[in-house]
């Protein structure tokens, strides 16, 4: 088994599903006792956070960058970065180290086009949804056509994300207002819809809409993860 380098704290509540995934799915494919090999070096969110508002992403990146090489000197054999936003650092990371970066993007339209769909919605953080990083990478590689929600929805979204979701809040009324947009965006065609921030998995699930697939990144992320760690 390889072992998997995760790029954590963005934010910590999403980075213990991951971890919790990792090991799970390692020990259901194994048996046994057996568990994930992982090398986990957790950031300060708040750092990031201010780098985002205060758009110094250069900064973030070169951070995540120092981070993704602690990895690999502590011996990861691939890397994580466990979130959707800074995979826009992902080109940055990648150059900064010899092992593989496992992209959130290819884990995810794989998913979404092995189930044959050609329109998916993607929700996440603001830059998620408005910049390039992700959207194009599903479109190109994937031939997939992503649609977003509109600017108030795009808000909303956001404002759950950083003022209730990173700090381990669940209110039915955030959830009541997600899954109101995932009906519109179904309206508009949408086949499947992406969870593309790694917090909207604790707030909804595929069991809230049973009739439209709902692909959880970080799920989908760690699941790719172990797929590659177990194929030596
Ligand atoms: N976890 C988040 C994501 O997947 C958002 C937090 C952040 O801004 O990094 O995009």
């Amino acid at each position: 088994m390889r072992t998997i380098g995760l790029i954590a704290g963005m934010s910590w509540e999403s980075s213990a599903e991951y971890y919790r995934i990792l090991n799970e799915e390692v020990a259901r494919r194994l048996g046994g006792l057996h568990s994930a090999k992982i090398v986990m070096i957790s950031i300060d969110f708040a750092r990031l956070e201010a780098q985002q508002t205060g758009n110094r992403w250069d900064e973030a990146a070169a951070d995540l960058a120092q981070v993704a090489r602690q990895l690999e000197s502590a011996g990861a054999e691939c890397v994580l970065i466990c979130a959707n936003t800074m995979h826009i650092a992902a080109p940055a990371v990648q150059a900064a180290v010899n092992i593989p970066l496992l992209h959130i993007a290819d884990a995810t339209g794989e998913r979404a086009k092995a189930a044959g769909l050609n329109k998916v919605a993607l929700l996440g953080t603001r830059y998620t949804m408005e910049q390039g990083f992700l959207k194009d990478r599903l479109s190109e590689r994937f031939d997939l056509e992503v649609l977003i929600p509109g600017k108030a929805d795009r808000d909303l979204i956001h404002r759950v994300i950083f003022e209730e979701l990173v700090l381990g809040k669940i209110l039915p009324e955030s959830k009541a207002a997600y899954l109101r947009i995932i009906d519109d965006l179904a309206a508009q065609g949408a086949q499947g819809v992406i969870l593309g921030c790694t917090e909207i998995g604790l707030l909804i699930q595929q069991p809230d809409r049973p009739d439209i697939p709902l692909y959880d990144t970080v799920r989908v992320h760690a699941e790719a993860a172990v797929d590659w760690a177990l194929q030596e």
